[in-house]
């Protein structure tokens, strides 16, 4: 597998120095207007975010503007569901479409009417014509690798009657499949793209924004380009499988431009790289199919690598710009390890997430040398390094919780936590003497038991006189917080999962969502949604947005405090 750089973010890529050459020759007269294109047909993915981030990024740091634009010309499969979610993502991730004070979010669909006329003017110059071919013989006749395709026997029909027929598809009295209009370009191109592609085809379809205004639709490469022209984008940004569409994408500009439709300079397509994650997928599709069949609990599952699942599970729109920056742009497609992307969280919220403990395997912890119907606090950091952020306080009592794994009755080699006879700090707490545990009739650990030494207390002189190998965390039986804490874990189980052919869903990890009921420090009650922590030693944790009630979070493990990835499942 290869993975790309984790370091710091990049200073500049070959998109940037084709951006400062063009400054430096004035091409645009210093201006930078991207867009970002996405069809609404589905929920944007982390493979997106990387494409937002490339886009917006650039447009910010060149002080341009990024467009949203829609590119919503297949009517069948788009939605304002998804215009909308679109919407929340981008801004979600930090960017907007203003400029001045004006918005620049498009449609596609906005431009049929100038996409039409367009088409007309290419007939008129003899560069576009109606075939009237099934779509089998159009597949037939386009040859192949080694072989020039054929000419329709359609292509030859004069401007007049193109102009004819294309304005009778127009107005519904063909069926779908009659006939489409092609651009006349070259059969015998090595560029499949090139062979007379296809720009209208008619569908009897209702689309969500024009309902049932068109019965023919463009084709994204006609779309996209002269949407992109019609906007004044200068540098299109999209990604690597659009390489062989670019002679297309500039053909058809040149036309247009040489009719006086468009003046030069021409927007400039420039591809880069596609973001493949491991342990991720980044298909709409086969998300789409995750939905479907139920193998996740929605498109905002915090599983999912949508951007809805992934800010539900609580990455911050800061980590994800981190990563983007650290993976930078190139030419290479590659795979990024999931690790880049966990890194990134873990580096946002190392300086910003305020401490807290929480038991998630809890097992009671008796001090039996603790007078009962007392408790006193102890206090800890808000953030280890940042006293200025203060402290908080939580009592210590009797009964404790401590995690089910800090006691063994019979210890391994190597092991500093509790076990009969072993002393340990209760971490911002007391220093401990194991003395035993309580058992049920099959054996299993009810209670432990141990003393404690009222002179160990953290922060006092007497601290100091105790050398213990071990450190747990506790919470306080009768002041714990009570709360539901989801668990999640890869949601594939092969790095790259569908690969090589095989069934994508065989990969799926069966225990990627375990829920248990843990008890915190009661301060974590007040947690708003979307707040975040990090509970010692287990990880980064975020109340969930959307099943917290106040006073009463629920919350889920965003990432564990250390990379696992490398290990096996
Ligand atoms: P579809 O198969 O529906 O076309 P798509 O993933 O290409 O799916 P679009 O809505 O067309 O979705 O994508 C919008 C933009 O996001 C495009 O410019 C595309 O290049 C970019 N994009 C899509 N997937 C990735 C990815 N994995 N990494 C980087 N950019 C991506
Ligand atoms: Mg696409």
């Amino acid at each position: 597998m290869n993975t790309d750089r984790n370091d710091a973010p990049a200073v500049s890529n070959f998109i940037r120095n084709i951006i400062d050459e063009d400054n430096r020759n004035g091409k645009w007269s210093q201006r930078v207007e991207t867009r970002f294109p996405p069809e609404p047909n589905g929920y944007l993915h982390i493979g997106h975010a990387k494409s937002i981030c490339v886009n917006f990024g650039i447009a910010r740091d060149y002080g341009g503007v990024c467009h949203l634009r829609f590119d919503d010309t297949n009517p069948e499969k788009e939605s304002v569901e998804y215009v909308e979610s679109i919407i929340d993502a981008v801004k979600w991730l930090g960017y907007d479409w203003n400029k001045n004070g004006e918005e620049h979010l498009y449609f596609a669909s906005d431009y049929y009417d100038k996409l039409y006329d367009f088409a007309e003017t290419l007939i008129q110059r003899g560069q576009a014509y109606v075939d009237s071919q099934s779509a089998e013989e159009i597949r037939a006749n386009r040859g192949s690798a080694t072989e020039a395709g054929t000419n329709s026997p359609f292509r030859d029909r004069s401007p007049e009657e193109n102009l004819d027929l294309f304005r009778r598809m127009k107005a519904g009295e063909f069926q779908e499949g009659e006939h489409v209009l092609r651009a006349k370009i070259d059969m015998a191109s090595p560029n499949f793209n090139m062979r007379d592609p296809v720009i209208y085809r008619i569908r009897f379809a209702h689309h969500y924004r024009t309902g049932d205004t068109w019965c023919i639709y463009p084709m994204y490469d006609y779309t996209h380009c002269v949407s992109d022209a019609l906007e004044n984008i200068t540098h299109s940004l999209c990604t690597l499988e659009f390489e062989d569409h670019r002679p297309l994408y500039d053909w058809f500009l040149a036309q247009l431009a040489d009719d006086g439709v468009f003046t030069r300079p021409l927007p400039q397509q420039i591809e880069f790289s596609r973001l493949n994650l491991t342990y991720a997928i980044t298909s709409k599709r086969k998300l789409l199919q995750l939905v479907q069949e139920n193998h996740v609990d929605g498109w905002d599952d915090p599983r999912m690598p949508t951007i809805v699942g992934v800010r539900r599970r609580g990455f911050t729109p800061e980590s994800i710009r981190l990563m983007a920056d650290r993976i930078g742009v190139t030419k290479v497609d590659s795979w990024i390890d999931m690790s880049v992307l966990e890194g990134s969280l873990r580096d946002d919220l190392d300086a910003k997430a305020p401490r807290a403990i929480a038991v998630l395997d809890p097992l009671k912890l008796i001090i039996d040398n603790y007078p009962e119907g007392t408790s006193e606090n102890c206090s800890a950091p808000v953030h280890p390094h940042h006293p200025e952020r203060g402290t908080r306080t939580f009592p210590f009592s009797r009964e404790l919780w401590i995690e089910r794994e800090d006691f063994q009755e019979t210890p391994p080699k190597g092991y500093f936590r509790l076990f009969p006879g072993n002393k340990v700090r209760l971490k911002y707490g007391f220093v401990v003497e194991c003395t035993g545990a309580d058992k049920d009739e099959n054996g299993n650990v009810t209670a432990v038991h141990c003393n404690y030494f009222p002179d160990s207390k953290s922060g006092t002189e007497g601290a100091n006189g105790y050398k213990v190998k071990g450190t747990i965390h506790w919470v306080s039986a009768e002041h714990a917080y009570a709360a539901e804490v989801r668990l999640y874990d890869r949601l594939f189980k092969e790095p790259q999962p569908g690969a090589g052919g095989a069934e994508f869903l065989d990969a799926l990890n069966p225990d990627s969502k375990r829920i248990v009921n843990a008890f915190l420090e009661p301060s974590a009650r007040d947690a708003a949604a979307e707040d975040r922590f990090q509970f010692e030693r287990h990880g980064y944790f975020v109340a969930d947005r959307l099943d917290s009630q106040p006073g009463k979070p629920v919350f889920n493990r965003i990432v564990s405090l250390r990379d696992s990835w490398g290990k096996p499942a």
